[in-house]
């Protein structure tokens, strides 16, 4: 079977969260405070399903052990990626990921979480949590034991179309008022280092002072993205990172593009407009994975996509 497979959100609400993933994309969001679409997921903490095709009400997991023909055969006991729409009305916590050999020794075998983030919308002045100021593990934690959280987080103005590699170590925060597609390493593993004093119910949630202090890289380091655009007849594309986990490129197409694909699978989502895909009517907010030798294929419509592959 040779066809692109759409898949069923899974939705995440949360103390930050809001209600434009229904505003924007029309998603049937269980409330008004509902922070993440998890798009492209087989995670234990959220599997979605296929909604089309002989796979309709199949979990993507179930594809990647049923169907292995369909992800090239590249082994590995899970889908390796994860792709989300996150809607932050309020900030998120100030985090920090593990790499893989951390959370491979204290969570279990769990994958550790590279991500990255392009800013689909966000407020006139909104900011964002990239980095930090202490020069060494004995400054961060000083620094973190006086609470000198202003001191000690690095935030910097967005504006929509941004984009950021967010390597394991690297302390972060999306923050209010902002939209943003994150496609990542299947992982759900976050240390919390900060959370503005909030309260969830009554209480604070859990932070993670001890295992953020392992993995927080410093001095800090900003990761150099290299964006390579690629001008075309009618189309543009910039490959926004390539790094060992993933892909990502954004295409901005006014008319018609023949895309290649030459990889186990891709994934398509659509940020705006209505066209087809080999035929196949897509509108903004779908998302879709096409599956290993569907091969190249030709796109029309004026479409905004952000596509993705290992
Ligand atoms: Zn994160």
């Amino acid at each position: 079977m040779k066809e692109p497979i759409f898949f069923q959100p899974v939705f995440k609400e949360m103390l930050w969260g809001g209600s434009r993933l229904r505003s924007e994309y029309g998603y049937p969001i269980p409330s008004d405070h509902t922070g993440e679409a998890w798009v492209i997921s087989a995670h234990p903490h959220g599997d979605c399903q296929a909604v089309s095709g002989p796979f309709r009400g199949k979990t993507l997991s179930w594809l990647w052990s049923n169907h292995p023909e369909l992800f090239g055969n590249t082994g590995g006991s899970e889908f390796p990626l994860l792709v989300k729409i996150i809607d932050a009305r309020d900030n998120l916590s100030i985090q920090v990921h593990p790499d893989d050999a951390y959370a491979k020794s204290h969570e279990n075998g769990s994958l550790g979480k590279t991500e990255c983030w392009y800013v689909l919308d966000c407020d006139p002045g909104a900011t964002i949590v990239v980095g930090h100021n202490a020069e060494s593990k004995e400054a961060l934690r000083r620094m973190i034991d006086e609470k000198q959280w202003s001191d000690l987080i690095r935030t910097r103005p967005i504006k929509k179309g941004d984009f950021f590699q967010i390597e394991p170590g690297t302390v972060h925060a999306i923050q209010k008022g902002t939209l943003i597609l994150e496609t990542q390493q299947s992982s759900d593993i976050t240390y919390r280092l900060y959370d503005y004093d909030r309260l969830q119910n009554g209480r604070p949630r859990e932070l993670h002072i001890e295992k953020s202090i392992d993995v927080i890289r410093c001095p800090h380091r900003d990761f150099a993205c290299t964006e390579k655009p690629l001008q075309g007849d009618g189309f543009s594309r910039v490959n926004l990172v390539t790094c060992p986990f993933y892909q990502v490129d954004k295409w901005d197409i006014e008319t018609s593009v023949s895309i290649p694909h030459t990889y186990p699978f891709l994934i398509v989502s659509v940020l705006e407009g209505t066209g087809t895909v080999s035929k196949v009517p897509v509108k903004k907010g779908d998302h879709f994975i096409l599956p290993y030798g569907y091969g190249s294929f030709l796109t029309e419509g004026s479409l905004s996509l952000i596509t993705s592959h290992i």
